[in-house]
């Protein structure tokens, strides 16, 4: 199955609470009316949802479905895109543009089981693909399976992994990896980090300590901070994700498991809350599964 299938496929619920309960061609208020329930009920959230009704409102369009697409987007990329294309005018980006982070250690953040390093792997292979010379680094030290993994997948997609024994110390293995990476001149680090929950303060003062030790050991990196999201934890994820910002501030969400269960409007809050923007979404589990986040394309698959 396409990847863009299985995104239809895990969405179909939510995209047939807001083409099927809303009587698109009925009496315009009656349309809103409906689908004020239907966004609340796809988890867009309460002031997204009031946002959108007031922009489709103000639209004057005839075509109701069409004006909600667009507020739908404007509602998925962060603030100050968001005010760039209203201002443009909207247009949806013709292609799909690729993802370059800035500068070339990226720090993965996020809690276990979200599919952390199954998209570590995935964005090892996209940007190999694209010519990147790729470095992983194992940070997981906590447990025992986390760095097996990695080297898995490093020997499945060909890419180099620095790793340590289970225990050791995250931060020196990061500090290592960050001057490996620039002393092999190689352009892209990914960072592995733990994600235990049960002890949530120190995760977050060893996450804090991890992404020093990577300044020291190259100033200006890490240039990006990814969390991964799992797209089935709704609000819960959420809350996570700003303690999360709170400790190494992120610059972009990696949201996984769109093809399960979850609410698709859920990227709204995500994006409105933590005001960074979605980068990849993942699909499945498979390489091809892992795709450059384009709004438009999303909401075409929430409302087809
Ligand atoms: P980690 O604990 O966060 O490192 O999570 P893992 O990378 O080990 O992934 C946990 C499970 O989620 C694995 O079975 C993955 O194959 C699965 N997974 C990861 N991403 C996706 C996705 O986008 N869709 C689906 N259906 N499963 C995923």
């Amino acid at each position: 199955m396409r990847w863009f299938d299985r995104l239809k496929q895990g969405l179909k619920k939510t995209s047939q609470t807001l083409t099927k309960a809303v009587p698109w061609g009925g009496d315009p208020e009656e349309v809103l009316e409906e689908l004020e329930f239907a966004l609340i009920a796809a988890d867009v959230g309460l002031e997204a949802t009031q946002e959108i009704l007031g922009e489709v409102r103000e639209s004057g369009k005839r075509d109701l479905r069409e004006a909600v697409k667009q507020a739908l987007v404007l509602q998925l990329e962060p603030d100050a895109r968001r005010a760039k294309l209203r201002k443009l005018g909207f247009k949806p980006d013709a292609k799909k543009s690729t993802v370059e982070p800035k500068g070339h250690v990226v720090l993965m953040v996020g809690v276990n089981g979200v599919g952390k390093t199954t998209t570590i792997a995935k964005l090892g292979q996209y940007y190999k693909e694209r010519g990147k010379r790729v470095l992983f680094a194992a940070g997981d030290t906590f447990r025992a399976a986390g760095g097996a993994q990695l080297e898995l997948w490093g020997e499945r997609t060909g890419i180099p992994v620095i790793s340590a024994p289970e225990g050791s110390d995250p931060a020196a293995l990061a500090f290592d990896a960050a001057k490996a990476r620039a002393a092999r001149g190689m352009d892209l680090l990914f960072v592995d980090t733990a994600g235990r929950l049960h002890t949530k303060h120190n995760l977050m003062e060893e996450l804090k300590k991890v992404k020093r030790s990577i300044a020291k050991a190259d100033p200006g990196e890490p240039g990006e901070v990814w969390l991964v999201l799992d797209a089935t934890t709704g609000q819960n994820g959420l809350e996570q994700a700003k303690k999360f910002d709170e400790a190494v501030e992120l610059s972009g969400v990696i949201v996984t498991k769109l093809d399960g269960t979850a609410k698709g409007g859920v990227l709204v809050p995500i994006v409105r809350e933590l005001g960074v923007p979605i980068k990849f979404i993942g699909v499945g589990e498979s390489a091809e599964d892992l795709q450059p986040f384009d709004a438009g394309e999303y909401v075409e698959a929430l409302l087809s």
